[in-house]
């Protein structure tokens, strides 16, 4: 039909053009006071904004989809568009209808072009980003068949690049936890959770032209040497703020390199299983982190962040982080003036990285003087103190050096600079004269017209006569319609200019030019004020490295004493280094199980755990919710905690360093990933097997929980062994088989352990307590029948129980065999099954050449009853 092959309007030409840019990004298309959506952008957006679809125009014979959004309150839908998983390209008016017209005529579109890119991991707002948490881009590079990591916060200009050393990419991701991870093609999809971002930017031939130009540097030795992966992965970063800011770079401070075996290495199943940071369902709350966190500003929650997802390896980093957490632990007002003086502070990184990158306001530059001012101050107070810990040291000098700009801004800012510049009334009066003469004249200009006003109301005698100010007619005079008579006389003085429903509204030459006057003062006062604000934010730009370092020194004071405050709180101990391989807890608790039973008033119990060279392998048994589980995890926890420089919950801790953590907690699904339990299980073990030196802490809950008894037992045997013999580990290694005990008579550094329970008047009583030796039985129907398990069941189970034992007596326990496998199956599942089995005999006694087409059919439905009424 003719109208579906007519051309699209001048507008949807530009919109198609505009889309085709933006790709697969929703596109927000700036139409005056909204930004709209069309087509199946419309679709997705007014389905995730739950806001209504519309249409409008057609578009080859179609409606076009459309929904949009007002863009003053644009912050709020892009937040939950990003949180969705979309990014979006945001489409400007780059003039105005004037402007348009004056180019093409009365019929002219306005001008619009893409202005930036809204992604997940390039927020710099205020208000889409969550104070407490870093919010981080990874570029992944390639080069040579060698991957490295370059990963920024762009909200406060962290840079960090990581090669990957034989580790795995998956583990480093997950210690990073970027929101937003970009490859090239092809590479991005190996990975699977990385966008694909073609650009040129990841050759690393000519990534390093890129990047001294960015930093304005000729070469980059002062920074390090980069490997060519390295520098893939900084250039293709720099390409993609390029694209994604389109030309409006943020801030970046130098970048740092990290190596891979600087950090304990934690691989995503161990972080995941451990709640680090966030609890197996994505939640900060019941997370290490949030137990730990005691950090009174952003910078300093983020920075705890940072630390407890990459514990360190250098001992004398982390000796010089507990140097100063004990230095705020031993002096508690100390401790206490700190934490409150940066309670006060603003978040200079996060008002960094938005005057940097252009979004920057009056507010920011005033938090910039605040913070700086504040950092200054607290220098001067801990300067005083004697006996300071060496890495105040280092810290001290970052906090200062700021004075000239921070008495600038003074100078120049009122004392709360508004969040807009449209307004103006930022810049404080006598900073520049001919701005105060600017607001002198338009003041004037006020009060004359304030005076008009008094002068009008006694010439005409309308009480109720008002001067007025819209956006519309500008200065007006109103009077209520009755009044209006008397002015609309041809020798009044006054011009009509507007009927309302009960006023009218006038003009006159006076106000006209009074009028002018105020607006031309308050104009040129608007552009001085807007020319003073380019100033202060490129005297801030001069010193952005120093303020971004000023940053980092605040927020590692921020976690030293919130790390401390914690340890007072919960009497936590400072831990010690040894050389050999050794894990010595005492009195050892689990933070965040610790602080769940607190709210319910009930007590943790505490509990040592003592590997050595010598004795390096605890195996823990005992009954279900015996607490086998809690004390595995505590003593992962406390090495992070340790090498990430803080106190532990124990009453004492000394431990070498561990180069490894792994765990293997419970049988959890990972149905999202395609993977059976078991299946999963095996993965993370066969991992842990491959990869554990003599310096690592594993610990393994349940290994082989995840299918039949024997093939269960018989690899949990099989990994306990290897464990012991090849990887050499310290391990704990929880588990139900009672039958691992016997692996205690072979195995020299392997001991027995069990968390201890009684059972009292037929009850149970679970006691928590971790004592020598293997536990004496299981008790799981007890625990049944703690969960409420009905009492038939309950009975049923237990004669079971006693026939299994009884036969496991006869063949001398199901252990017996296992020193020879082949036979321990068949003795164990022969004598419990033989003792009854009906259905044996049954079939036993067929005689299939005698039976007739319908004794045949009997008969199976005979077998059937059988099988399902059978003992067991
Ligand atoms: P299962 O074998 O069924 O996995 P488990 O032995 O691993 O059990 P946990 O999951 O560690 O047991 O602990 C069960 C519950 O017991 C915990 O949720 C906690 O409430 C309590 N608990 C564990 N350890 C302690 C402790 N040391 N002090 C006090 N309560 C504890």
């Amino acid at each position: 039909m003719a109208k579906a092959a007519s051309a699209p309007t001048p507008m949807m030409a530009q919109y198609l053009g505009l889309k085709a840019e933006a790709g697969g990004d929703l596109l927000f298309y700036r139409m005056g006071d909204f930004f709209e959506l069309f087509f199946d952008d419309a679709k997705i957006a007014s389905q995730v904004l739950d806001i209504a679809l519309t249409t409008r125009g057609e578009h080859q014979g179609e409606a076009i989809p459309m929904c949009g959004v007002p863009v003053h309150s644009a912050d709020g839908y892009l937040a939950r568009l990003i949180r969705a998983g979309h990014r979006v390209a945001i489409a400007e008016q780059t003039e105005t209808p004037e402007q348009a017209r004056a180019r093409l005529g009365s019929k002219a579109l306005v001008g619009r072009a893409i202005v930036r890119f809204v992604t997940a991991g390039t927020l710099t707002e205020d208000a889409l980003l969550d104070s407490r948490r870093a919010n981080l881009l990874a570029a992944i590079g390639e080069a040579g068949g060698q991957i490295a990591i370059a990963a920024a916060d762009i909200s406060t200009g962290r840079l960090e690049v990581v090669a990957l050393e034989g580790s795995g990419i998956e583990a480093e991701l997950a210690r990073i936890g970027a929101s937003e991870v970009i490859a090239r093609p092809g590479l991005a999809e190996r990975i699977g959770t990385a966008h694909a971002f073609e650009s040129r930017g990841f050759d690393s031939g000519r990534a390093e032209t890129d990047i001294c130009r960015h930093f304005g540097v000729k070469t980059l030795d002062s920074f390090g040497t980069f490997s060519r992966p390295e520098l893939s992965a900084l250039g293709g970063l720099l390409a993609y703020l390029e694209h994604v800011g389109q030309g409006r770079m943020p801030f970046l401070a130098a970048p740092v390199r990290a190596g891979t075996s600087d950090h304990l290495a934690i691989d995503p199943a161990t972080r995941e299983s451990l709640e680090i940071v966030q609890t197996a369902s994505g939640q900060r709350a019941g997370s290490l982190l949030a137990t730990v966190d005691r950090t009174v500003t952003g910078a300093g929650a983020r920075a705890l962040a940072a630390d407890l997802s990459a514990p360190l390896m250098d001992r004398a980093v982390i000796e010089a982080r507990f140097d100063l957490v004990q230095w705020f632990h031993d002096d508690g007002p100390l401790r206490e003036d700190v934490r409150a003086r940066l309670r006060a502070l603003p978040d200079v990184g996060r008002a960094l990285g938005r005057v940097a990158i252009g979004r920057g306001s009056p507010r920011d530059l005033g938090q910039l003087r605040d913070g700086l001012d504040a950092a200054r101050s607290l220098r001067e107070k801990i300067g005083r103190l004697s006996d300071r810990p060496a890495l105040l040291d280092v810290l001290l000098p970052a906090l200062d050096g700021h004075g000239a700009l921070v008495d600038l801004l003074f100078n120049a800012l009122v004392p709360t600079p508004p969040t807009e510049t449209a307004n103006g009334g930022y810049i404080a009066d006598g900073y520049d004269a001919a701005l105060d003469e600017l607001r002198r004249l338009a003041g004037d200009g006020r009060r004359a017209i304030a005076a008009l006003e008094a002068r009008y109301r006694d010439e005409t005698g309308i009480a109720a006569l008002k001067i007025r100010h819209n956006g519309v007619l500008g200065y007006h005079v109103e009077v209520p319609a009755r009044h209006a008579d008397a002015l609309m006389a041809q020798d009044s003085g006054f011009t009509h200019r507007q009927t309302l429903a009960g006023v009218v509204r006038f003009n006159s030459i006076d106000l006209h030019e009074e009028a002018g006057r105020v607006s031309q003062a308050g104009a040129h006062a608007l552009a001085a004020e807007a020319a003073h604000f380019e100033d202060l934010v490129a005297q801030v730009m001069d010193r952005r490295d120093a303020i971004s370092r000023t940053a980092d020194a605040l927020a590692r004071i921020d976690v030293s004493a919130a790390l401390a405050d914690r340890a007072v709180e919960s009497g936590w101990a400072r831990p010690r280094f040894s050389e050999s391989p050794m894990l010595e807890i005492a009195g050892g608790r689990h933070p965040v199980v610790e602080a769940a039973l607190g709210k319910s008033g009930t007590a943790f119990v505490a509990n040592d755990c003592a590997l050595s060279e010598r004795d390096r392998l605890w195996l823990v048994t005992g009954p279900n919710m015996g607490g086998k589980s809690t004390f595995l995890r505590q003593n992962a926890l406390i090495v992070i905690l340790a090498q990430a420089g803080s106190f532990v919950p124990a009453r004492a801790a000394t431990l070498g360093l561990v180069d490894r953590l792994f765990s293997r907690v419970g049988a959890s699904d990972n149905l999202a990933r395609g993977r059976s339990t078991f299946m999963v299980e095996m993965i993370e073990t066969a991992a842990i097997l491959a990869q554990a030196t003599a310096r690592s802490f594993v610990i393994l809950d349940e290994v082989g929980r995840g299918t039949s008894t024997y093939d269960g037992l018989a690899i949990a045997w099989a990994v306990v062994e290897a464990i012991h013999d090849v990887n050499a580990c310290r391990c704990l290694f929880a588990t139900h088989y009672h039958e691992l005990t016997r692996l205690a008579e072979r195995l020299d550094a392997l001991s027995l352990h069990h968390v201890r329970a009684r059972e009292w008047n037929g009850d149970l009583v679970l006691l928590h307590e971790l004592a020598k030796g293997p536990a004496d039985r299981s008790y799981g129907i007890a625990v049944a029948r703690l969960a409420g398990l009905s009492p038939a069941v309950l009975a049923r189970a237990k004669s079971v129980l006693a026939k299994l034992e009884a036969g496991k007596a006869q063949t001398g326990g199901i252990a017996a065999g296992l020193d020879d496998l082949p036979l321990f199956a068949a003795t164990l599942t022969a004598e419990p099954e033989k003792a009854a089995d009906p259905l044996r005999e049954k079939l036993a006694a067929i005689d299939a050449d005698s039976l007739s087409p319908r004794d045949a059919l009997d008969l199976i439905y005979a077998l059937k009853l059988l099988s399902d009424s059978g003992p067991i």
